[in-house]
């Protein structure tokens, strides 16, 4: 085993379905930690491991929580930061409350370091800013001809809002093929008629 090829495997894609958008206004996408630490497990094996470093730090004025890590693969390093809020409280409700919190903040302090590792990149890019620069060699081209397209909830490619009939037809008209709700459909795309 080398580093090279545990790397690729761990940067395939994930199924579809694997990113999730939660409910709250943020429309963040993101995959959950267990899914990446499945993908490590079944890769990597014996070879990853993840050490929590210092003690989960709190920032009161926040009522959040910071946990910082290191995960190892194959002798290769890579640090990750999450945090979370709790609810501020002395009564053993609030103390197991910030233990989820602790939990959550490492949940995603893990989500962080696997990033890092280029994992998710491809599931996660059309829903980022940075999906579309130039600078990102990462083949989205594979993954979405091996979806059958009327299988899956189209988004929008930027605010990952689910299309409406509208923004369908509205694509349509145009010929437009990448999912985009009309309120962010790039000009250029659009045909001057
Ligand atoms: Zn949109």
């Amino acid at each position: 085993m080398n580093y090279k090829d545990i790397a690729q495997a761990l940067q395939e894609p994930f199924p579809n379905g694997t990113v999730q958008f939660p409910s709250s206004s943020k429309r963040q996408a993101h995959i959950p930690v267990q899914v990446y630490i499945n993908r490590l497990e079944k890769v990597a094996g014996e070879h990853w491991s993840w050490t929590i470093i210092g003690e989960p730090m709190i920032v009161e004025a926040d009522n959040a929580v910071i946990v910082k890590g290191e995960l190892s693969i194959l002798g290769a390093k890579r640090g990750g930061m999450g945090f979370s809020h709790y609810v501020r409280g002395k009564d053993s409700k609030s103390v197991s409350a910030f233990k989820n919190a602790v939990n959550a903040a490492e949940s995603d302090a893990i989500r962080s370091a696997c990033d890092k590792f280029l994992m998710g990149w491809s599931d996660l890019a059309p829903y980022r800013d940075w999906g579309s620069n130039a600078g990102i060699d990462i083949n989205l081209n594979n993954r979405t001809e091996a979806i059958p397209e009327k299988d899956v909830e189209r988004v929008c490619q930027r605010c990952a809002k689910k299309l409406t009939d509208v923004d369908q037809l509205f694509l349509e008209v145009n010929r437009i093929k990448l999912p985009y709700c009309t309120e962010h459909v790039p000009k250029h795309l659009i045909k001057k008629t």
